[in-house]
């Protein structure tokens, strides 16, 4: 009988090396981090391993070290101080709020660092929805004319990128509209194009500080038994003037990610490796099931393998470590 043989493609680990096709580098990392006012050392935040909230000096240290392993993308979440959050997020777009002063001072540090932006409201209302609440639910129009304000700000600050996630209608047609009527046609749009409401997202709301105080946001994010829902919000996001589109999240949506690939292939594509999918790998190497670092390459690569340009990851500098370690060969 007949037969191939698959053997001598995978015999040692340098012919493993030699036929490896999907690759990933420091490059490919997006680092999120938290900057938060009103504390004085950079703090742990509960239940989730490795992610402080930063103070402004000690953002910097994170930022320095990461470049250091070749990371050159992150992605800034401000913490306001609580009596700052308010009904209407008006500190969101306060020009001296945290997130602009810390995106100038990172800006001034590593003029080469690419530097994106959250775009959302929900970590400055008092309630901690994503929009502007009127009679107990979301005022979509008049939400999305305060995030085109949000861009707009950090845009005046330097962000490269402004990343919209308060999966409003028209967000980024907004937010589009306002970058160019106010000059900043350089700052660039990544679209949080299919954000589906996943239970997964437990630690990051922590590290917001940002769980609503109320209800919950499946009535703006994406339900997770749909995929026309998805695709059509990401056809509309590109349309409205999108640069880089997002699937989140990444490890349980990677059918989705493989979808965006195939059916938009002129757009950069991020994949978000959320924190729940984060923290999930995380305790089982705690629990001495799993070896971390195995398990957090095995499914960076797969969502890499699906078709992800870029990972959103909380490991990214336990991972460009390694590979600093290593000269990038996996
Ligand atoms: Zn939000």
């Amino acid at each position: 009988m007949e037969f191939k043989r698959h053997h001598p493609y995978r015999l040692d680990e340098a012919s493993r090396n030699r036929h490896a096709e999907v690759h990933l580098t420091a490059e490919n990392f997006i680092y999120p981090l938290f900057v938060r006012e009103g504390i004085h050392e950079k703090l742990p935040v509960e239940n989730f391993a490795e992610v402080y909230h930063h103070t402004p000096e000690s953002l910097l240290r994170e930022v320095e070290k990461a470049i250091s392993q070749g990371i050159n993308k992150i992605l800034l979440f401000g913490i306001p101080d609580e009596h700052k959050k308010s009904e209407y997020a008006e500190y969101a777009y306060d020009e001296q709020n945290i997130v602009s002063r810390s995106i100038v001072t990172l800006k001034k540090h590593f003029p080469e660092l690419m530097v994106f932006t959250d775009v959302c409201l929900c970590s400055y209302t008092s309630h901690g929805h994503c929009g502007i609440i009127e009679n107990e639910s979301i005022n979509n129009d008049k939400t999305i004319e305060v995030l085109g304000q949000v861009a707009v700000c950090h845009a005046a600050a330097g962000a490269d990128f402004v990343a919209p996630s308060a999966m409003m209608d028209g967000q980024v047609w907004a937010i589009h509209k306002a970058l160019h009527s106010n000059g900043y046609d350089k700052t660039r749009i990544l679209a949080y194009a299919a954000k589906y409401a996943s239970a997964f997202y437990g630690p990051f709301r922590t590290a917001a500080l940002s769980t609503p105080a109320f209800g919950d946001r499946k009535s703006y994010q994406l339900d997770y038994r749909t995929i026309r829902q998805g695709i059509s919000e990401i056809e509309s996001d590109i349309a409205e003037g999108a640069d880089w589109i997002m699937i989140k999240p990444a490890h349980t949506y990677l059918d989705m990610i493989l979808r965006a690939r195939q059916l938009f292939p002129q757009i950069p594509l991020v994949g978000y490796h959320v924190s729940g999918e984060y923290m999930m790998l995380h305790l089982l190497a705690e629990k001495g099931i799993a070896d971390a670092l195995s398990v957090l390459w095995e499914t960076h690569y797969a969502i890499k393998r699906a078709g992800a340009d870029f990972i959103i990851s909380y490991a990214s500098t336990i991972l460009a470590k390694q590979l600093l370690k290593y000269e990038g060969v996996q």
